[in-house]
C-alpha cells in the first residue's frame, strides 16, 4: 500500500496520572513508582494536526489501525492485528419508539475478534510489547481480557499464560487453551488472579498486563472515542452509557474526546456525559461516586452474571472517578435481574443479543429515563460491549428453572 503518513505515531512520552512525571515510550514501563499511579500516552498533537487530516484517517483501510499517528507503535511492522474496531454503530428505532427517545444507538462491540471490544486494547497492548522486545506476557482478567490477550500473543508469536477465576465462563477458558495460552484457574476473584499474576510476572520475568498496570491498553480503547466522533460527523454525542469494570474504556474514551479537541477535529465544543454502569453485586464505583469519595473502597463478595463487571477495585479508581465528574455524568448500579431483562428486551426489540455488561447499559437508560436524567431529545449511546454467545450457562440455569 502506498504510505500515506509522515510518521507512523507521534506519541512522545508516558506521563504519570498523578505526579506528573515523564518515562520514555521507548523503554518498557508499567506504572509510577512512586505513586503507584497509571502512565498515559502523550502525543505531538500540534504535529499530528499539521500532518494529519482527519477525513484522510478516516478514509484509510477500516479497522483500529487506521487511527495509527495517535496510537503508541513506531514501526508498522510491530502491529498485531486480526481486524479489531470499526464496529457498528446501529440506530436503535425500535427502543427510541418505546423509550419515547429520538435519538439512540448501540456502538456494537461485539464484532470484535474474540466477541468482546478486549481485542482493541490487547491489540495495541500486545503489539507494543513486540516492538519493546517482550517474550512473555501474563494476565489476570475477569474473562474476555485473558481470551484477547491469548489470541494477540499466539498472532505474534509470544508465550502468554492467563489467571482467571474458575468460574469465568467457558467460553474464556476454552477460547484462550485454543490459541496455546496457559491458563491457570484461580479459587477466587480477579484481584486473587491480580495477586498470582504479579508473583509469576515477579518470578519468571513475564510481562504483567493489567488494566492500567501497563499504559498501552488504553490507548486501544481510546479508538472508541474517534470513531464516535467520526460516526456522527465530528459532532460527540449527548450521553455515553459505559459498562464499567476496570475502566480502561470509559478512561480511554474521555482521552480520545480531549485529544480531538486539541487536534481542532470536533465541530463543537460540547463533551458527552458519561455514565458508568455497574452490577449491584459489585459497584464500587457508584458507590465512591454517590459519597464524593476520589478513591473506591474494596467490594466484598462481588458476584454477577456480568463477570466483566466484576472488579472489586480499579488499579484507575481515582482517574476513573475524575473523568466521570469532569464529564458531569454519573453512575448507576442495576441488578442481575434487571440484566437479564434486558438482555431479552434488546433481543426481542432489535435483534442483537448482548453481553450482560451491554445489556446492563439499556437496564441503566430505564432508570435515567425515570428519574429524567436524560432528555427525550438527546443523542445517547450505548456500548455492547461484548457478544452475549459467550455467556450461555446462566441463560441454560434460566430455562431449567421453567
Ligand atoms: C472487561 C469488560 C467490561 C469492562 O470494561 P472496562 O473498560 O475495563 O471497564 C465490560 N464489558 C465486557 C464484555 C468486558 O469484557
Ligand atoms: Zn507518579
Amino acid at each position: 500500500m502506498m504510505k500515506d503518513y509522515k510518521k507512523f505515531s507521534y506519541i512522545e512520552y508516558l506521563e504519570c496520572y498523578d505526579c506528573r512525571k515523564k518515562f520514555s515510550p521507548d523503554e518498557i514501563n508499567t506504572f509510577c513508582p512512586d505513586c503507584q499511579s497509571p502512565l498515559l500516552s502523550r502525543y505531538d498533537l500540534e504535529a499530528v494536526k499539521q500532518d494529519l487530516d482527519r477525513e484522510l484517517a478516516a478514509s484509510r483501510r477500516r479497522g483500529m489501525w487506521r487511527w495509527h499517528e495517535v496510537l503508541p507503535v513506531k514501526d508498522p511492522a510491530n502491529c498485531v492485528t486480526l481486524g479489531e474496531g470499526d464496529t457498528a454503530m446501529l440506530r436503535l428505532f425500535r427502543l427510541e419508539e418505546k423509550l419515547g427517545l429520538t435519538d439512540l444507538y448501540v456502538k456494537d462491540e461485539s464484532t470484535n475478534p474474540t466477541g468482546s471490544f478486549k481485542a482493541r486494547g490487547l491489540s495495541a497492548a500486545v503489539s507494543k510489547a513486540k516492538e519493546l522486545g517482550i517474550e512473555k506476557v501474563i494476565i489476570p482478567t475477569a474473562g474476555n481480557a485473558g481470551g484477547a490477550m491469548a489470541a494477540y500473543a499466539a498472532r505474534s508469536g509470544l508465550k502468554a499464560h492467563i489467571f482467571m477465576p474458575k468460574d469465568t465462563p467457558v467460553a474464556n477458558i476454552e477460547e484462550s487453551r485454543i490459541v496455546g495460552a496457559g491458563v491457570s484457574l484461580v479459587d477466587g476473584l480477579i484481584s486473587e488472579a491480580a495477586g498470582m499474576a504479579g508473583e509469576k510476572a515477579r518470578d519468571e520475568g513475564w510481562f504483567d498486563v493489567s488494566t492500567f498496570k501497563e499504559p498501552y491498553r488504553v490507548e486501544g480503547k481510546k479508538i472508541m472515542g474517534y470513531e464516535l466522533a467520526q460516526a456522527f460527523s465530528w459532532e460527540l454525542p449527548d450521553v455515553v452509557i459505559y459498562p464499567t469494570g476496570g475502566g480502561t474504556g470509559l478512561v480511554g474514551m474521555w482521552k480520545a474526546f480531549q485529544e480531538l479537541r486539541q487536534l481542532g477535529w470536533l465541530e463543537s465544543e460540547n463533551m458527552p456525559r458519561l455514565v458508568v454502569v455497574q452490577a449491584d453485586g459489585c459497584a464500587p464505583v457508584v458507590k465512591a461516586f454517590e459519597e464524593g469519595a476520589p478513591f473506591c473502597d474494596f467490594w466484598l463478595g462481588a458476584q454477577t452474571i456480568a463477570s466483566g463487571l466484576r472488579v472489586p477495585k480499579s488499579f484507575a479508581d481515582a482517574l476513573m472517578l475524575d473523568n466521570l465528574r469532569e464529564s458531569h455524568g454519573t453512575a448507576v448500579a442495576v441488578s442481575d435481574k434487571d440484566i437479564l431483562d434486558a438482555q431479552i428486551e434488546f433481543g426481542y426489540m432489535e435483534g442483537i443479543f448482548p453481553a450482560p455488561e451491554g445489556a446492563a447499559t439499556l437496564a441503566a437508560l430505564h432508570k435515567l429515563i425515570e428519574t429524567e436524567w436524560v432528555q427525550p431529545d438527546e443523542r445517547i449511546i450505548l456500548f455492547n460491549t461484548g457478544s452475549g454467545l459467550k455467556y450461555l450457562k446462566h441463560l441454560i440455569e434460566r430455562n431449567q428453572e421453567k
